[in-house]
């Protein structure tokens, strides 16, 4: 895939000689600019905030708990570390477009040490746990690596550790740096996937599902454990051959026995999401789907339909792939016991997930 080259990177002033300032500008050939207190550049949507990237310091926690810890909703217990925000790529459905209309800027933050001294705290006083983090929620853990090359922090940091999993959460192919890395097992990259329709038509500006395929192989070749994500699961005609032939090639790319999970979700937008959706120049064909509100206010795809979509392409992980570890993704326990026949409490989806274990 393409990399990512912002028109321009707009710098704090105070942290223009952090380390993650100076491997930027050593990256970015392009127009640099600095900036005290709010950067001036104001996009006036998340799209336009995709254009240039902002180097700024964190100011608050990293860490936080994943939203899917929403009452009514079945948890996995996940952490999120945010150490950046918004993401280059463009996908019709992305939560993002509303969650970050009022700070739209695409900025990664220089405070990196500080996030991962929170992080070592928060493993140090709970040594009997094992956590799972992941860095994906509001970028893309990869997209900005070949300009930041984070990885070579996080990796280490996280092999170093006895009781935490970080997850690496993309849809792109940069994963050149971490093949010079050993995660120690203690990484697992993941890919969101689709069916082909979808990441071509919805997707706009990631990796092909053939290169994050080629990437996931490279990297489980590498010594990483890999993990799919199959969210949002988009119905649409022919969406039964669709997702087959995601799973056969999957099947085909990587071994199975280094998958660390699967996950399985649906469509969730807010009002504010639909109508951002509605706003784009080429809506997508995500909202074509017959939608309802959720407990949650969010519009989702009728539960029958879920139910369907969601065992249809279980059945067909299982018979490709074997007992990899499956999870539903903010779903009610009445969706996962009609789907995976048992609900787990929140703490023990957690601690199966962390250790591998096959549902
Ligand atoms: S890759 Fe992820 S974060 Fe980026 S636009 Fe798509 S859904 Fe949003």
């Amino acid at each position: 895939m393409e990399l990512f080259r912002p028109d321009a990177v707009w710098i704090e002033h105070s942290e223009r000689n952090t380390a993650l300032a100076r491997t930027v500008l050593a990256r970015h050939p392009g127009r640099v600019e600095l900036f005290e207190g709010r950067p001036p550049i104001q996009p006036t949507t998340v799209r336009d905030g995709k254009r240039v990237l902002v180097l700024q310091r964190h100011r608050g926690a990293f860490l936080r708990h994943c939203p899917a810890g929403t009452s009514g909703l079945v948890c996995c217990n996940y952490l999120v570390i945010n150490l950046a925000s918004n993401c280059p790529m463009d996908c019709s459905y992305c939560f993002l477009q509303d969650y970050l209309a009022d700070t739209p800027a695409l900025t990664a933050y220089t405070n990196v040490e500080d996030a991962l001294a929170e992080v070592d705290a928060v493993l140090r006083a709970h040594p009997e746990r094992s956590f799972r983090i992941g860095s994906g929620e509001l970028s893309d853990s990869l997209a900005l690596d070949p300009l930041t090359d984070l990885s070579r922090l996080l990796v280490p940091f996280f092999a170093a550790r006895r009781n935490a999993v970080l997850e690496l959460k993309t849809k792109t192919d940069c994963v050149d740096t971490l093949l010079e890395l050993d995660p120690a097992g203690r990484v697992v990259v993941s890919w969101s996937v689709n069916a082909a329709a979808v990441v071509a038509r919805d997707e706009a500006g990631t990796a092909s599902l053939a290169e994050r395929l080629q990437a996931a192989r490279r990297v489980q070749q590498g010594g990483y454990r890999v993990g799919f994500h199959f969210d949002p699961l988009v119905e649409f005609e022919g969406w039964e051959a669709g997702y087959a032939a995601t799973i056969a090639a999957i099947a085909d790319a990587v071994d199975p026995a280094a998958i660390a999970w699967i996950s399985l979700g649906s469509l969730r937008l807010s009002a504010a999401l639909a109508q951002a959706v509605r706003a784009r120049p080429v809506p997508g064909h995500v909202l074509a789907a017959e939608l309802v509100p959720g407990a949650d206010g969010k519009a989702r795809v009728w539960r029958g339909l879920r139910l369907r979509m969601y065992r249809v392409v279980a059945a067909r992980l299982r018979a490709a792939l074997g007992g990899v570890p499956l999870y539903l993704c903010m779903e009610p326990p009445a969706v996962w016991e009609r789907v995976m026949d048992e609900v787990p409490s929140d703490r023990a989806l957690g601690m199966r997930l962390a250790a591998g274990t096959a549902w």
